[in-house]
């Protein structure tokens, strides 16, 4: 066993995140190619840097920040918080009470944690569902939130949205709709309309996911509920800050879909280049991936009483992507419990640096080594957590 514990994971990311430092500062910021599709960036102007300040900051901004975020989301009011996650914990706090019921229906399970987790902190009762036959509103229940398209980029079809809208608001009940990724993916790449469009009363987006603005959140919504949400994110420290409100504002107005629309046909013709290699890539909506379920199956033969988890082989292959090939994937960078998928997102900033027959390559050559190591246990405790130069 390689990886035991939360705290394994917090040493696997400090050595990937050394790794990336070591290799920006010895061969500059190209070198690296960030295939995450959670890049982010922070497109601020020289003239926004003497407004960062605490009053001045949100004077300025505030305006620019309406304008552009009802652009993009719809609806009458935005709010901007330090994540994704702060605004769904705020939305919690605000329109729920201990005892009642948070409802989330998704397109495909697992759940993003940070639903499940305000809940909880809130003393709610949570229920979820991905099946729409079993949806089912209770007594209780106080909030609905429906995920627009998952951390897997899987999107929710629009009849089921419309649906869970019609049942909600039937009973009087308010609508959360998280599209952390959906409010791009779905809106460009499906072309559903945007979530208040369809009805919903709340929406959040996250900057940095196919945008290049900074890891925040961006909610937008009826005037009425935003101020009460506002409150709460104010009490508890939730709302972004100046610096944090200039990135996502210029990231807004340099949102370009077309990068977005460009990565799509590229997709297709990766895929079918890394088909000739292995058949267990799967599209994404602008890229490609391969679960850890499916990784396992393809480095370990069927014979062998090899102990090596799903978490484990995800890992090691996302680490060797990046040590040798300088490509960034969710699972050796992200935070502990990451998700184990191995993705390569071609609407990423970087994917412009690396062609497909590249791609193809590092993948093929990963897979060869990591099929090499993982029956030596000394060489892949080395890969996870020793630092290593770059070459
Ligand atoms: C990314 C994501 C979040 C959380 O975003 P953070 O910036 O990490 O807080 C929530 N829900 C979904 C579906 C996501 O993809």
């Amino acid at each position: 066993m390689f990886i035991n514990s939360s705290l394994d994971e917090v040493k696997r990311r400090e050595n990937a995140l050394k790794f990336i430092a070591s290799l920006v500062k010895e061969k500059g910021r190209s070198s690296l190619h960030d295939l995450s599709g959670l890049a982010g960036g922070f497109p601020v102007e020289e003239s926004d840097l003497e407004l960062l300040e605490t009053y001045a900051g949100p004077a300025y901004f505030y305006q620019s920040l309406q304008k552009e975020g009802i652009f993009h989301l719809g609806g009458e009011k935005v709010l901007a918080f330090n994540r994704t996650s702060a605004a769904i914990l705020a939305t919690i706090m605000a329109l729920v009470k201990p005892g009642e019921e948070v409802i989330h229906y998704l397109p495909q399970l697992p759940s993003h944690p940070s639903i499940p987790r305000s809940a909880k902190l809130q003393g709610a009762i949570y229920s979820e569902y991905d099946n729409l036959k079993d949806f089912k509103l209770g007594d209780k229940t106080a909030l609905v939130v429906i995920t627009g398209s998952t951390m897997d980029h899987q999107i929710i079809p629009r009849d089921d949205f419309e649906k869970i809208i019609q049942i909600s608001h039937k009973q009087g009940i308010n609508v959360l709709v998280d599209d952390a990724s959906g409010a791009r993916l779905r809106t460009v790449v499906y072309n559903q309309p945007r979530a208040m469009d369809m009805g919903a009363d709340l929406v959040v987006t996250s900057t940095d996911k196919l945008m290049d603005g900074p890891r925040a959140g961006l909610m937008a919504g009826k005037i009425q509920l935003i101020d009460q949400i506002a409150d709460k994110a104010h009490q508890f420290g939730l709302e972004a800050q100046p610096p944090v409100v200039a990135g996502i504002v210029r990231a807004l107005q340099t949102f370009n879909p077309q990068r977005i629309l460009d990565s799509i046909k590229r997709k297709d013709s990766l895929h079918h280049q890394l088909n000739d290699l292995m058949n267990s890539f799967e599209k994404t909506p602008t890229g490609v991936m391969i679960s850890a379920d499916d990784l396992l199956k393809e480095v370990t033969a069927p014979e062998t009483d090899l102990f090596v988890s799903e978490r484990e082989v995800a890992t090691l292959m996302a680490m060797i992507l990046l040590k040798d090939h300088h490509i960034v994937t969710i699972p050796a960078v992200g935070m502990p419990g990451v998700s184990t998928t191995i993705r390569l997102d071609l609407a990423s900033r970087d994917a412009e640096n690396v062609d497909n027959t590249q791609i193809c390559h590092a993948i093929q050559d990963s897979l060869q080594k990591l099929k090499k190591i993982i029956l030596d246990g000394e060489k892949c405790l080395k890969l996870l957590y020793e630092p290593e130069d770059c070459i």
